[in-house]
């Protein structure tokens, strides 16, 4: 074959310029060469020209140079070449809202060569999804945006925060906001079980809903009751979520899989096998990840019970002057410290403070008090809370789910947590290179073209001719994070160039300020909405 290979590149340019058409070179706008392309889907990769065309790609193979007559040549020489990263589930709010527009390019995306966010994720969804596009649009952003419609969202606009079963009249209520979301462009119906007052809901609620989103060929995604030991425990909840998809008739997706706190930890097997079951049975059941250890959290919703904060801070500060309740609170937090690893495991993250940086072991051991009079004191002392780093996974259960076929690359990314700034280059950096936990095709292949298939995004996630030119080249020896727990704000380094619908974004390792994102809609089948 490869003599055959050799012959035709011989003798290919003789004969097209003695009896050959004469192929005249078409203009293009980008042609990146030289580069070792991975093209998203579960093929080794190439050597393969990329050629870029308004917001498209036009050509990927080796003659790129020949055909095309670029106005910009990039030469990707030693690096990589691969779709832009979509990252499955986001909270770019302080990013996508800001009036600022720079802030609006999403910029600690760009810089680790993400070019898509799912957002709308935890059930926070507007169904409003015409509104916010136009929004989204008008103003400008850095990234494309994909949408759900969140339970949580519906719910508060129909039962308000109430704990109760909503009757026939409001269930058929929260039903056209569901339908209205996924008419208007959402990708699916997100849920966030584990947060009040959607984990008010019964299964069978979740379910009604559900349908109406996989009727208009919507996914169901989901941060699931109970990552833990906390209500019905981790195995019943992923059970459930899958039943929730089974009976509703669509796939499942489980937003940022893990096993949370010490309870738990080590079950990614069993969760691994429940899910497996519901795939040979023929679900679709998949779920997104973060390469990350600790969960970002602040120390009041990490340990205070949610009763002693019933009514806000000053109830909770009058709780505690009183023995009997102080002394309630004190045994359910030390419970809940128990449950998520002990005073260790707390990292105290919020700048500035005279207890940045040490675990909640050091600072207790400082004083000289208990563990939980050290959390007190600082929530006391803390008007707008204290944020921690709570480490409860563990690292086998992380390497677990991530070598599994259908789990994608998310960040989760929110403030206050390296991940919004550093997680793809952390998952390249720690897992593949350092640990080699995965391949470098495995991470490419989990954070593009495994992901566009998930959420049936329209031509996203790979290089092929006809798909949107979302297009990154990252050097392989440079790619890293800079962000750590203690300075969670650090944009990563690595990301040479970056185009997003065929627009700079990234231009020699520099942001170029171009608004180059849109909102990209999921479209309902024929006849399935008004
Ligand atoms: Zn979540």
């Amino acid at each position: 074959m490869r003599f055959v290979g050799l012959l035709f590149a011989a003798c290919a340019p003789a004969w097209f310029g003695t009896v050959g058409p004469a192929v005249a070179a078409e203009p293009a706008d980008v042609l990146i060469q030289g580069g070792t392309v991975y093209s998203g889907a579960a093929v080794p990769p190439s050597s393969d020209d990329v050629v870029i065309v308004g917001d498209k790609i036009v050509y990927v193979g080796l003659d790129g140079a020949k055909r095309y007559q670029p106005r910009e040549i990039v030469n990707a020489q030693g690096k990589i070449v691969a779709p832009g990263f979509i990252d499955a589930h986001t909270h770019p709010e302080t990013f996508v809202r800001s009036k600022d527009s720079k802030q609006r390019l999403n910029a600690p995306w760009l810089y680790q060569g993400a070019t898509t966010l799912l957002i709308g994720v935890d059930g926070y969804g507007t169904p409003d999804v015409t509104k916010e596009r136009t929004l989204f649009e008008e103003q400008g952003i850095g990234t494309n945006l994909v949408l759900y419609v969140g339970f949580g969202a519906v719910r508060t606009q129909v039962l308000d925060e109430d704990d109760r079963t909503p009757s026939t009249v409001e269930l058929s209520e929260m039903s056209k906001l569901v339908a209205k979301g996924m008419c208007e462009g959402a990708i699916g119906f997100s849920t966030g079980l584990f947060y009040a007052p959607q984990s008010f809901a019964k299964t069978a609620e979740v379910i009604a809903l559900a349908k109406e989103a996989a009727t208009r060929g919507g996914i169901y995604d989901t941060h699931q009751r109970d990552e833990s030991s906390y209500s019905i425990g981790l195995l019943n909840s992923v059970n459930e979520a899958i039943q929730i998809g089974r009976e509703a008739g669509m796939p499942v997706h489980f937003a940022h899989i893990k096993a949370l706190g010490v309870d738990v930890q080590g079950q990614a097997p069993q969760v691994i096998a429940a899910i497996d079951a519901a795939r040979r049975a023929g679900q679709d059941v998949t779920a997104d990840q973060y390469p990350w250890a600790a969960s970002g959290s602040n120390l009041e919703s990490s340990l205070l019970p949610r009763w002693s904060v019933d009514g806000g801070r000053s109830a909770l500060l009058i709780r505690l002057d009183s023995a009997a309740q102080r002394e309630k609170i004190r045994a359910e937090m030390r419970e809940n410290l128990r449950r998520r690893g002990g005073a260790e495991s707390l990292l105290l993250t919020s700048a500035d403070t005279p207890w940045t940086g040490k675990t909640l072991t050091e600072i207790a051991q400082t004083w000289t008090i208990e563990p939980i009079d050290a959390a007190l004191r600082i929530i006391r002392t803390s008007e707008h809370g204290t944020d921690v780093a709570s480490f409860n996974m563990s690292e086998n259960d992380i390497r677990l789910f991530m070598r599994q076929p259908w789990v994608v690359t998310s960040s989760d990314g929110s403030d206050g947590h390296p991940r919004q700034y550093a997680t793809f280059p952390t998952k390249y950096a720690k897992y593949v290179q350092k640990e080699k936990v995965i391949s470098l095709d495995e991470f490419i292949r989990s954070s593009t073209g495994r992901s566009a298939d998930m959420f049936k995004l329209d031509r996203r996630g790979y290089l092929k001719e006809g798909y949107f030119a979302d297009v990154v080249v990252f050097d392989p020896a440079r790619y890293a994070p800079r962000a750590d727990y203690l300075h969670p704000q650090v944009l990563s380094e690595g990301v040479e160039e970056l185009w997003v619908n065929g627009r700079s974004a990234i231009h020699a390792g520099k942001l170029t300020g171009q608004p180059a994102g849109r909102v990209l809609l999921h479209t309902p089948p024929v006849g399935s909405c008004p």
